[in-house]
């Protein structure tokens, strides 16, 4: 399986459970603070331990939310790919939009009947 752009969303989205505490906090970070953000608002969020003034954690987001997102998807499929909890299309292979979606994306196959009838 290689990867592409939906699936690396679906896992960015829906792995979290592999994510590590860092990459978790370079996230909220990253999605708490823009240039909009008042500094009174960030040093509240800080106290609160919603965000992170870790270099590690400033690091990892410097390059901006794709890079952030690429790299921890590459970790994740790296280190765990076969435990993955991947929704894929049983006709196609490819990822669903969401773990509960019954239907295709790309082949628009849908799977809701065949579902029910294998249990
Ligand atoms: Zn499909």
């Amino acid at each position: 399986m290689i990867m592409y752009r939906e699936l690396e969303d679906y896992i960015y989205e829906y792995c979290e459970k592999f994510q590590t505490k860092n990459e978790l906090m370079a996230r909220k970070t990253l999605m708490y603070t823009s240039s909009t953000t008042s500094s009174s608002m960030l040093s509240a969020m800080r106290s609160r331990g919603w965000i992170s003034e870790d270099p590690l954690i400033l690091n990892m987001i410097a390059d901006g939310p794709h890079e952030l997102k690429r790299r921890v998807v590459e970790r994740i499929w790296r280190e765990h790919k076969d435990e993955l909890p991947l929704n894929l299309c049983p006709k196609c292979n490819l990822i669903a939009r969401t773990p509960l979606a019954r239907q295709c994306r790309f082949c628009k196959h849908d799977w809701h009947s065949s579902d029910t009838a294998a249990k």
